[in-house]
């Protein structure tokens, strides 16, 4: 079994604990694991043999153990034990997160299809628009023969307590999420698919344009007869006399009126990314090493990858001395030469300071290729003091990218009170880029300030802010964040090529100097 094998297994267990609401040090302790594997510098077999894996960081006896038993029997007992267990009690109106959301999706729709008689899966309702925080997990199940998928739902193992409403089916996942089915016949997955996708607003409006249009009411139950069922959601809108809405964008904000005039944005897809711009290493608080984190980057495909450790004021994530960070930008103009396919950039992740000063002197600053600089302490300060200390980090000339402007932990902490609009006219002010930061606890700038940001012309740059190779992958949250704020790949800095990138990222340097 592989390191990333192993890893992966412990970041799902990781990601299921978090889903039923255990608790926290649980969670958080299969995920330093999962990253501690991923990370190690020997495959895990070679250590077990040398009875060496409780050398790796946040794995003690317990979950050296539990490793053991992954690669012994290629599973994870407290997984299986989940799958079958008596249910975790279900808090009322529980938030979840996107990220959560999406890792059951990813288990229940393979599980779905496995029933017999059931066909097409796909998920729908807030998930599928990429709402940060989501209440249930809602799914549209096609079938040809109704009565025998309803059947197949009793049988299950996976889902509990179903209760029906017509083909309608609420239902309580193993894992302790409520879920949402609807079952519909074939002909109808298309229409049902878009009219549960929600929002309500945007579905009730769009449908009135419709009956405008046909006197056809496509909500009533007489929809059915209408002249013919739908296979594609582009048929709905041009029935409207509208261009396609994206999922993201359906939230009754302005999205009919420009679809109707065909002015929809063209949204920022997965592939025009071209590279992570904040990461760290096992230099400060990550647990990878440069090196393995190039490997992960060149093999997403990127044409480059910033690295951004710590700064020295932040001692609780092994900030880099000046010294040592001198000798990282050596270290990884070195590694460039083996990498000749992926551009390594040497970057900080820089503390913005009590007084507003960014953690290291101007003419550091000056020779890297990237400067994030973000804030990490005084989170209780005024709204005065915040808004004042983040605008004068953006003043320094050398600040090209403000991360995760507003601190918040989605679930755990609120974000810090700070005006969001003057930083947004200040990073348009000054040339400086805005994170949306794809650390699924964060989404941070959220889609609503990206697009307020898009407005007043201000670039955004998404990012991971991975602490290991299993994090890069988040960057599709950071991605679905984008698209909820209406941008496009001109409104992204990471969908420029190196050449570009650079010049676009420096230009507050160049322009005044
Ligand atoms: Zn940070
Ligand atoms: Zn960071």
């Amino acid at each position: 079994m592989h390191n990333r094998d192993v890893a992966e297994m412990l970041d799902r267990a990781a990601r299921i604990l978090a889903l039923r609401g255990e608790n926290r040090y649980r969670v958080r302790a299969y995920k330093r694991a999962a990253r501690a594997v991923i990370s190690a510098p020997e495959e895990i077999e070679q250590l077990i043999r040398k009875n060496r894996l409780q050398s790796l960081e946040g794995v003690g006896s317990g979950l050296a153990a539990k490793i053991k038993e992954i690669v012994r029997t290629g599973k994870l007992p407290l997984l299986e034990r989940l799958e079958t267990g008596k249910l975790p009690p279900l808090e009322q109106n529980r938030q979840i997160m996107l990220a959560s959301a999406l890792t059951l999706v990813s288990e229940l729709i393979p599980q779905l299809k496995e029933l017999s008689g059931v066909g097409r899966v796909e998920v729908t309702g807030d998930v599928r628009r990429s709402r940060e925080m989501v209440s249930e997990v809602a799914v549209v199940v096609g079938a040809d023969d109704l009565a025998a998928a309803r059947e197949s739902f009793k049988q299950s193992d996976f889902l509990h307590q179903l209760s029906w409403d017509g083909n309608f089916c609420r239902a309580i996942h193993s894992y302790g999420i409520p879920v949402a089915l609807y079952l519909v016949h074939r002909d109808d997955f298309c229409l049902t698919h878009w009219v549960t996708t929600g929002s309500k607003n945007h579905v009730q409006k769009v449908a009135a344009a419709i009956e405008k249009v046909t006197g056809h009411d496509l909500l009533s139950q007489e929809a059915k007869t209408m002249p013919h069922s739908f296979m594609e959601e582009e048929e709905i809108y041009e029935l409207a006399e509208m261009s396609y809405v994206p999922p993201e964008l359906r939230e009754d904000a302005g999205e009919l009126t420009a679809a109707a005039k065909g002015a929809l944005p063209a949204l920022i897809t997965a592939d025009q990314y071209r590279g992570d711009l904040h990461v760290h290493t096992d230099w400060s608080d990550g647990t990878a090493d440069v090196e393995k984190m190039v490997k992960a980057a060149a093999e997403l495909g990127y044409e480059y990858l910033a690295v951004t450790d710590h700064s020295r004021t932040l001692k609780i994530a092994r900030g880099l001395s000046l010294e040592r960070l001198a000798e990282q930008k050596k270290f990884i103009a070195s590694l460039q030469e083996k990498y000749p396919n992926i551009r390594i950039l040497a970057g900080i992740e820089a503390d913005i300071l009590d007084d507003g000063s960014v953690d290291a002197p101007d003419e550091v600053l000056s020779g890297l290729d990237v400067v994030v600089a973000s804030v990490h302490s005084g989170f209780r300060q005024s709204r005065q003091k915040l808004t004042q200390r983040i605008c004068r980090a953006m003043q320094n000339k050398y600040v090209q990218i403000i991360g995760h402007a507003t601190g918040r932990l989605l679930g755990k902490r609120d974000p810090y009170d700070v005006d969001v609009e003057e930083l947004i006219r200040t990073a348009a002010g000054t040339g400086t880029v805005l994170e949306i930061n794809s650390s699924p606890d964060r989404l941070d700038i959220n889609g609503d300030y990206a697009r307020r940001a898009k407005e007043t012309g201000v670039k955004i740059a998404i990012n991971t802010d991975a602490h290991s190779q299993l994090e890069l992958a988040n960057v599709g949250l950071g991605i679905a964040t984008a698209r909820r704020g209406w941008l496009t790949a001109e409104n992204v800095v990471n969908t420029r090529s190196a050449s570009d990138l650079l010049p676009l990222l420096q230009r507050k340097k160049l322009n005044r100097q």
